[in-house]
């Protein structure tokens, strides 16, 4: 399976909010979600968060409202790590490199009507790639 998961004809949309209600967001994802390899990882920060992280294009992710939003930059500072400021949920992953992919990650946990069991998840062993992260 390549990552990003190659769109198919058929796309699912969903929305989303932090546990306060302060961020909210939708986006559409291809394949549908019940059916995208929903990314489950033991790596540091995904274990601390909870992560399980679906990947839409940024053009298909809008975040209608986050003032709240935070970042979180750690390590090579590839990325950061948006959490509520309010709340402290756990929301995307945006990229900062130039010529990243054109791809945010999306914490399904916070999708309204979530059935996690419904999820195609993906374990990825994120734990053993490179050093381990030490604070
Ligand atoms: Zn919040």
């Amino acid at each position: 399976m390549p990552f990003p998961p190659t769109p198919t004809g058929e796309s699912s949309s969903h929305s989303g909010k932090c546990h306060c209600g302060a961020v909210r967001f939708n986006f559409t994802l291809s394949p549908p979600l019940y059916e995208y390899p929903t990314n489950s990882c033991n790596c540091s920060i995904c274990t601390k968060n909870g992560y399980l992280l679906v990947y839409p294009f940024n053009k298909d992710l809008t975040v209608e409202q986050g003032d709240t939003l935070k970042d979180y930059l750690f390590a090579g500072h590839k990325a950061k790590h948006q959490f509520c400021g309010r709340c402290g949920s756990s929301c995307f992953i945006r990229p900062l490199e130039e010529g990243a992919p054109s791809i945010s990650a999306v914490n399904v946990r916070l999708l309204h009507d979530i059935d996690i069991e419904k999820l195609d998840l993906n374990k990825v062993d994120g734990k053993s790639v490179g050093p381990a992260y030490k604070v």
